[in-house]
């Protein structure tokens, strides 16, 4: 038993995670958001191109059409551009390269993984980012540069909506037919689509009758703000405003919006964690003196620390690692290295039956040891969530407020942020925080927004509310796939993913799924999109040199891989299943279809057991003719 003294109550804090969980926890899940379609189907065009773009349709056939053209479709290019592919299209709805980086461009956008392991190709590029984390100008600049580098512009369609991609058998093609009227014939497709793509509003009532103006985070209306992504919103100077949603995304304009509006509301159902960020300059001669091969390995280190995976040091040292050193390193010298992978689910994550279970099993007597490490681990999170909610009584004046900003959850339940800037604006005068403990807003009028009896006039609503997770794919890339006999992906996806190593599906030949279901995610998400585009690369290669032009995933082998995915997946269900809703739970329906998780022993196991897999080069589970 853990002998530690704490200066906080682990009984208590548990009942008390466990209480403002169940006050979230509702019935309706998903359905609680509703589509940006009819008074809100403006959310998703595109405020940021000067003109649309006229051009004739294009018929053609290309080797490979890549949809998307974020940081995933632009990798998928460039590996197999390194791979001596060159005949690619890449087709993007955007006016440019970017994706996620294109559309948020709202007030203080930025990433808060470190620049270093976050913008891929920083070696070949030779880009140095000005900060240790980068904010979303620079990142949407680097997109531009990787873009130019390996002449992107000019093998793409951008402005480009794709509608439906159709397999044809017989001509061993798919037909990828766009808004423009294009027909684009093509023997492989690559789906980066983007995970978190489609923005999501609450189905608050009387959201239509709003009468002010309003718009979503991921396009942003400068032209009635003013200011630009640093700041400067002096449109809003004679504004009321509110703020609906206080996740990572309101967290970075929130201080932008009140520094501006004459008045702010913040609407917040479930606090943020809100850890320091401390920001800083990059030494230009730092990147000079790292050694050839430096970025993956820093990669490769990031990652391996938050999965708990044994490094010798902590190469990025930040709020990240930090918190993840507490989580594993005093246990590290405990564990016996075949736990590594154990101890990723326990990160936060490992459920009891695991332990009593399958550890058990071949780690009988370690099992003691283990549930140990998990009662351990819990108390390490419970001290780190201590310290971000003491930052709140430390940096908020008003005690209420302070109390209603602190997080009641284990860290990793949501995603973690990191901003110094945040807290301190719940000091100014014009900013009020409207607290609806867990249950949201209660309507929405024309003037304004109304919870427990009180009506807030205002101007503008923008809703920080998100993005669609595990809605149907289709519906979320915003075309249908049609595969071998017409099945669509929706029908073939209706009661759960089912994939080849998240790449590959039957009965979609020659199709290639980017993104992170039933695949390795990582925190540095553009790690996760590189591995894949080498894994699609050596794929194409293999199939070069074989000489063959179709694969498909066989019915054993994806079958596998779903078997593979529902048994990871109850690594992390029980930790889940004690966490506050969000896309990360699938909004508290854990495993309701347990092969829809990522695979659950952590990307460095993922990206090895990928690696191993290509290393025996036999392609093995894919059907090749
Ligand atoms: P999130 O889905 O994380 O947050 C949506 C917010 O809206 C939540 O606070 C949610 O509350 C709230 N909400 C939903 N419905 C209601 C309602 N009816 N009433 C009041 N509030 C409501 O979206 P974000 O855009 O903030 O972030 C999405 C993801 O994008 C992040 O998780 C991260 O992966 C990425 N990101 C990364 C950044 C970074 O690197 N720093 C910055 C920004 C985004 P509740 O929590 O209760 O559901």
């Amino acid at each position: 038993m853990n002998t530690t003294v704490h200066n906080f109550d682990p009984q208590a804090l548990a009942r008390k995670y466990q209480e403002e969980r169940d006050k979230r926890i509702r019935a309706d899940g998903n359905d609680q958001y509703q589509e940006v379609t009819g008074d809100f189907a403006y959310f998703v065009e595109d405020p940021y191109i000067d003109s649309t773009l006229e051009r004739d349709a294009i018929e053609e056939e290309v080797e490979v059409v890549i949809i998307g053209g974020g940081f995933g479709g632009m990798l998928a290019a460039v590996r197999l551009h390194e791979a001596g592919f060159e005949d690619f299209r890449i087709i993007e709805k955007g006016g440019d390269f970017g994706g996620t980086w294109y559309w948020n461009r709202y007030p203080g956008a930025s990433c808060d993984i470190e620049s270093y392991v976050y913008l891929p190709l920083l070696e070949k590029t030779g880009f140095v980012p000005q900060q240790k984390y980068t904010n979303a100008s620079e990142t949407l600049d680097y997109c531009n540069i990787i873009a130019e580098k390996y002449r992107l512009h000019e093998r793409s369609m951008l402005q480009t909506l794709v509608t439906s991609t159709d397999w044809d058998e017989d001509l061993g093609r798919w037909m990828v037919s766009t808004n423009r009227q294009d027909r684009i014939k093509a023997r492989y497709v690559v789906h980066s689509n983007g995970p978190l793509n489609r923005p999501k509003l609450p189905a608050i009532r009387g959201i239509n009758d709003f009468t002010g103006h309003t718009f979503h985070t991921s396009r942003w209306d400068y032209s009635y703000t003013g200011g630009d992504a640093q700041g400067g919103l002096s449109g809003l100077a004679d504004k009321r405003v509110a703020i609906i949603g206080t996740g990572a995304t309101a967290v970075q304009c929130v201080p932008h919006v009140g520094a501006a509006a004459q008045q702010l509301y913040v609407f917040q159902r479930t606090p943020s964690s809100i850890d320091v960020r401390n920001n800083q300059a990059t030494d230009p001669n730092w990147m000079n003196t790292q050694a050839s091969g430096w970025q993956n390995e820093r990669r490769r280190n990031f990652e391996s620390i938050m999965t708990g995976a044994p490094v010798k040091e902590d190469l990025v040292a930040d709020g990240w690692t930090e918190a993840f050193r507490l989580l594993f390193g005093s246990l590290r010298d405990k564990a016996p290295s075949k736990g590594r992978m154990a101890m990723w689910a326990i990160s936060g994550v490992a459920s009891k039956q695991l332990y009593q279970q399958g550890l058990k099993t071949y780690l009988t007597n370690k099992a003691t040891q283990y549930m140990n490490l998990a009662e351990e681990m819990e108390l390490a999170d419970y001290q780190k969530m201590e310290q971000v909610r003491a930052r709140a009584d430390q940096v908020v004046e008003d005690p209420d407020t302070a109390e209603a900003l602190k997080p009641y959850y284990r860290q990793f339940c949501k995603r973690p942020c990191f901003h110094d800037e945040y807290l301190p604006t719940f000091n100014l005068p014009n900013v009020t925080l409207v607290n609806t403990d867990g249950k949201g807003v209660d309507l929405i009028t024309k003037d304004g927004i109304v919870f427990d009896g009180k009506e807030y006039a205002v101007d503008c609503i923008i809703f920080a509310t998100g993005f669609e997770v595990g809605t149907d794919y289709s519906r979320r890339a915003g075309y249908q796939i049609n595969g071998v006999d017409g099945l669509s992906i929706s029908d073939k996806w209706a009661d759960g993913l089912s994939t080849f190593h998240g790449m590959h599906v039957r009965g979609f030949p020659n199709a290639f799924f980017f993104g992170p279901a039933q695949s390795g995610f990582t925190a540095t998400y553009t790690y996760s999109l590189d591995e894949q585009s080498v894994h699609l690369a050596h794929i194409m290669e293999g199939l070069k040199e074989r000489g063959a032009q179709r694969i498909e995933a066989s019915e054993a082998a994806e079958r596998k891989w779903v078997q593979t995915i529902i048994e990871k997946a109850r690594l992390t269900a029980d930790f889940q299943e004690k966490c506050t809703p969000g896309y990360y739970n699938n909004e508290g329906q854990v495993n309701t279809k347990p092969q829809n998780n990522m695979y659950g022993g952590g990307p460095i196991e993922f990206f090895s057991l990928m690696e191993k897999w290509r290393a025996k080069g036999d392609l093995s589970g894919l059907e090749v003719r």
